[in-house]
């Protein structure tokens, strides 16, 4: 804009410049009638229009200045046009009117230098404005400068702020993981070394149950042999001094003789209740199959008894046979020992099937008979090893027989309960997993 300012009143001082020229071109051809001066006269003449038209594009935006310049051009005109009056009418005029041609056309060049000066000051005021106006955008831009670059101070600070929590959090985070990894570390390795002792205890266990094993073999192998011996001299004796014992010799040699029974018995169950845990081969087992084994076995003790026994519908189980038909022959021993006198043994056996939600399903299986029962107080008791609920003088037994059954159940993962009524028999439910291992 101020180069524009300057520009104009340059264009306007040439102009007027030229003008000048031809008036002084004029002048000398009128004083020396030289041709090369009215050349240049007309030639400045026709420069000038173009000089003034080349002002007009640098006003546009001015209107007042346009019409300013509007009255320049005219009083341009005006003079151009009485400067070629004045040569055309040379020949014919006085010097007294020459002169007073003269005059006139000097006062229209005041007019033009009036309205140039009119035009520059108005442009000098333009000017002054312009600059003031730039000055006030150059003060307003330090400030928004100044207030930007205070806001950009600021949003880097804060952004610092912010990346310096994030790196904190991040710190506190990678400290937390490292005191939970360090945890970890100590947690493992508390665990692994509590499962090398238990390894160690695990071997140990082994051993000693090895050594229980072996103990209770030997023990029931040494035990049996004098046990064996005193039976052989004890039935020498009732064969070979038969005749000269008295009754009550006899009487105490076949007491003797039971004892020994009962001792030998004894032993046998012992060592089968320690070795129910040794026996672990699982497979499918029919259960029908093992009743019916167990009825062979005790074939005798059914027919001596006269007894009757229903056999439902069994299930086919994950088990171990041998145990399954110890478990069978256990109870259906007992429903053939504890039975009511002048009244035949009924033995039932059924078994019904459990559903459970999460697919484990189970297999109940009921033995009932019609014997002399049991006080339900001893109903827990019963399957403790050595505990009874009738005398030995009147039911001979060792006590072991339930407590091997409970082995087994619980070896199978599934239960046993007993119920009574005393006089009207015993009901013995077993619960099996049909799945198991
Ligand atoms: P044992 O028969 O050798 O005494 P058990 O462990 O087999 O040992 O039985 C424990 C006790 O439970 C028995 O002494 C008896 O009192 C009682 N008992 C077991 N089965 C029956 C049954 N079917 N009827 C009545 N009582 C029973």
């Amino acid at each position: 804009m101020v180069d524009h300012t300057y520009l104009v009143k340059l264009k306007l001082q040439t102009a007027f410049t030229t003008l000048l020229k031809a008036e002084s071109a004029q002048r000398g051809y009128i004083i020396t009638s030289d041709k090369d001066l009215l050349n240049k006269f007309i030639e400045a003449r026709n420069e000038l229009p173009l000089m003034a038209a080349s002002v007009d594009s640098l006003l546009i935006d001015n209107p007042e200045q346009v019409k300013n310049m509007a009255t320049t051009k005219r009083l341009f005109r005006a003079r151009l046009v009485w400067l070629q009056n004045v040569i055309d009418v040379i020949p014919n005029v006085t010097t007294i009117t020459l002169d007073s041609l003269f005059t006139r056309g000097t006062k229209i060049t005041d007019s033009i230098a009036a309205q140039i000066a009119l035009m520059s000051n108005a442009e000098d005021r333009l000017l002054s404005m312009r600059l003031s106006e730039k000055l006030t955008q150059e003060k307003r831009a330090a400030s928004f400068v100044l207030l930007f670059s205070i806001f950009s101070l600021i949003v880097v600070f804060f952004a610092y702020l912010r990346l310096k929590g994030e790196s904190n959090l991040l710190k506190a985070s990678i400290t937390d993981n490292t005191v939970l990894e360090s945890m970890v570390d100590k947690r493992t390795g508390e665990l692994r070394s509590a499962n090398e002792k238990l390894n160690v205890q695990n071997d140990l266990l082994e051993r000693k149950n090895a050594e229980l094993n072996s103990f209770t073999f030997i023990a029931s192998h040494d035990l049996k042999e004098p046990l064996r011996k005193i039976e052989i001299y004890t039935n020498k004796i009732i064969r070979a001094d038969e005749d000269h014992l008295t009754e009550d010799g006899k009487n105490n040699l076949r007491k003797v003789s039971d004892s020994i029974q009962r001792m030998k018995n004894l032993i046998d169950s012992i060592f089968s209740y320690a070795q129910i845990e040794q026996e672990l081969e699982y497979e499918k087992t029919d259960l029908a199959q093992i009743a019916a084994d167990a009825l062979n076995n005790l074939s005798e003790k059914v027919q001596e008894k006269n007894a009757r026994i229903d056999i439902d519908e069994l299930p086919v189980i994950n088990a171990v046979p041998e145990q399954m038909e110890q478990l069978f022959t256990n109870l259906i021993s007992n429903s053939l020992k504890y039975t009511q006198p002048g009244k035949s043994p009924l033995i039932e056996i059924k078994s019904e099937k459990q559903f459970a939600e999460n697919g484990d399903n189970c297999w109940k299986i009921i033995f009932s008979d019609n014997g002399i029962g049991f006080d339900e107080l001893y109903k827990e008791k019963i399957f403790q090893i050595f505990q009874r609920a009738h005398s030995k003088s009147q039911y001979p037994g060792t006590g072991i027989g339930l407590a091997i059954c409970r082995k087994i159940v619980e070896n199978h993962h599934g239960h046993i309960t007993a119920k009574s009524v005393p006089g009207q028999g015993s009901i013995f439910t077993i619960m099996l997993p049909e799945n198991f291992k």
